[in-house]
C-alpha cells in the first residue's frame, strides 16, 4: 500500500500530464460565468449560427442520419471539403486519401502529432501561441522549441528560427491568421520557413481555422501550397471560427495519403467520428458561396473597429490585429500589476474576463504586461464591454489609491 494519499495520487498522475496546466482561456469563461461577467475571453460567438446553417444540422437528424458515419468523415463532407480547397486555393485533394474529419482542430492538432512524432522529437513553435499546442506537443512526448514573435508587428527573426531548428526537429506548427497576435504570415514569410522545413527534413503542421477572418486587404496563404510543400504540410482547419459552430467539434485534416494514412488511425481510436448530423450539415456549408465569406470578413472588420474604439479610449495600448477575431494589449499604463492581477480585478470590480497575457508564453514572465481580448461577439455585447471598460481608468485611480 502507499504510504500516504498524496503518495496514493501521485502514483496516478502521469508523467506525460506533469508539465502542463488546465487551459486559462477555458478557466476564464468558467470565472466569467460565475462572476456573470461579460465573456471576451474565450473566443467563441455569442451569436447564432447561419439560419441555414442550423437547419440543415436539425434536418440530418429528422432524417436519421444519426448513426456513426465513416470513421475519417462522411463522404458528402470529405467531398465538399475537397471542393472547397479546389475553389478557394486551386489546390487539389482526394477526399478518399486525403481529407479526415476530426472533432474540431483541436483533435486535428493532437492525431496529427501523435500521428508522426515520438518522443525525444522537437516541435517548434511560435510565442506568443494558441495555448493548446505546448500540451499537445509534451503528450506526445516531444519537446517544443519557442521562437519568438515580437510586437508591434509580431515579426520573427529569421536567424533565431532557424536556430531553432535542429537535426532532431520533426515539425514546426504554425497558425495564421495567428491567435492571439491577429498575424497573418506573410508570403515571403512562409517562403522562409518551407525552405527550413526542406533544408531540415521537417513537417510544416498548421492550423488555419481563422483563414477567412482578414482585415485590411490581408491574404490567407496555405504553406502547404507553396512549392515543395504539398508533401510536408498537414493542414488543420474547421466549421468552428468560419461558421461560428464552435460547439459542433467538427474539423478536418488535409495531409498527403501516408500522413493521412497514420493520422486516420490515430483519430479512428481516440473518437470513432465527429457527430454524423453535423457532418451532413458541414457539407451544406462549405458549398456556400463566396459572399458568405465576403460578408464574414466585413462583418468582423466592423467588430473589430468596435472593439479597437473601446479599448483605445479605456487607456489601452493595441496591436491592431490584421486577421483572426482577437486583440492583443498593452496593460503597463494601468498600475493594476501583472497580467493575472489586471484580469482578476477586470473580472471582479468590472465584470469582464478577457485572457492573461502570460498564458501565450511559455516563459510567463513575456506576456505579464499583456491581455488578449476577443471581439467575436454581438455589438450590444461589444457596447457592454465599452460602457465597462470606460470605468476603468477611474476605478484603477481610487484602487491605486
Ligand atoms: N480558440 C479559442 C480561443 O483562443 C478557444 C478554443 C477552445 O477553447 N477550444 O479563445
Amino acid at each position: 500500500m502507499p504510504s500516504s494519499p498524496a503518495g496514493f495520487r501521485a502514483r496516478f498522475r502521469s508523467r506525460r500530464i506533469m508539465n502542463f496546466t488546465e487551459s486559462v482561456i477555458r478557466e476564464m469563461t468558467r470565472l466569467a460565468l460565475e462572476h456573470k461577467a461579460i465573456n471576451l475571453a474565450q473566443g467563441f460567438p455569442d451569436f447564432p449560427a447561419p439560419e441555414a446553417l442550423k437547419r440543415a444540422a436539425a434536418e440530418a437528424i429528422a432524417a436519421d442520419i444519426n448513426q456513426y458515419s465513416i470513421t475519417w468523415g462522411a463522404k458528402p463532407l470529405r467531398n465538399a471539403i475537397a471542393a472547397k480547397y479546389k475553389r478557394t486555393y486551386g489546390m487539389e485533394f482526394d477526399p478518399e486519401r486525403e481529407v479526415t474529419v476530426c472533432c474540431g482542430a483541436t483533435e486535428g492538432m493532437v492525431a496529427s502529432l501523435l500521428a508522426v512524432l515520438n518522443p525525444g522529437d522537437e516541435v517548434v513553435l511560435f510565442e506568443p501561441f494558441y495555448e493548446n499546442y505546448g500540451p499537445d506537443t509534451q503528450l506526445c512526448g516531444a519537446e517544443p522549441r519557442y521562437v519568438m514573435l515580437h510586437p508591434p508587428q509580431w515579426n520573427f527573426d529569421p536567424e533565431e528560427l532557424r536556430r531553432a531548428f535542429t537535426p532532431r526537429t520533426k515539425a514546426i506548427i504554425l497558425n495564421t491568421p495567428n491567435n492571439p497576435t491577429g498575424k497573418v504570415f506573410s508570403r515571403q514569410e512562409l517562403e522562409y520557413i518551407a525552405g527550413l522545413c526542406q533544408e531540415f527534413d521537417a513537417l510544416a503542421i498548421t492550423d488555419e481555422i481563422y483563414e477567412h477572418i482578414l482585415y485590411d486587404g490581408a491574404v490567407h496563404i496555405p504553406i502547404m501550397s507553396l512549392a515543395g510543400m504539398r508533401e510536408r504540410s498537414i493542414l488543420v482547419n474547421s466549421m468552428s471560427k468560419t461558421y461560428s459552430v464552435t460547439g459542433w467539434r467538427v474539423g478536418w485534416v488535409l495531409a498527403p495519403p501516408d500522413l493521412t494514412d497514420s493520422i486516420r488511425k490515430v483519430h479512428d481510436f481516440l473518437t470513432v467520428g465527429a457527430a454524423a448530423p453535423l457532418q451532413q450539415a458541414g457539407a451544406m456549408a462549405l458549398a456556400m458561396g463566396d459572399d458568405y465569406y465576403t460578408r464574414l470578413a466585413a462583418d468582423y472588420a466592423g467588430r473589430r473597429r468596435q472593439i479597437l474604439a473601446a479599448i483605445e479610449d479605456a487607456g489601452f495600448h493595441c496591436y491592431v490585429p490584421r486577421g483572426a477575431y482577437y486583440v492583443m494589449t498593452d496593460i503597463s499604463g494601468f498600475g493594476l500589476g501583472d497580467d493575472v492581477s489586471f484580469c482578476r480585478y477586470l473580472i471582479e470590480t468590472l465584470a469582464l474576463a478577457a485572457v492573461p497575457g502570460s498564458s501565450f508564453y511559455a516563459q510567463s514572465k513575456l506576456g505579464t504586461r499583456q491581455v488578449r481580448f476577443c471581439f467575436c461577439k454581438k455589438y450590444e455585447t461589444l457596447e457592454s464591454a465599452r460602457r465597462q471598460l470606460s470605468q476603468l481608468r477611474r476605478t484603477a485611480a481610487e484602487f491605486a489609491g
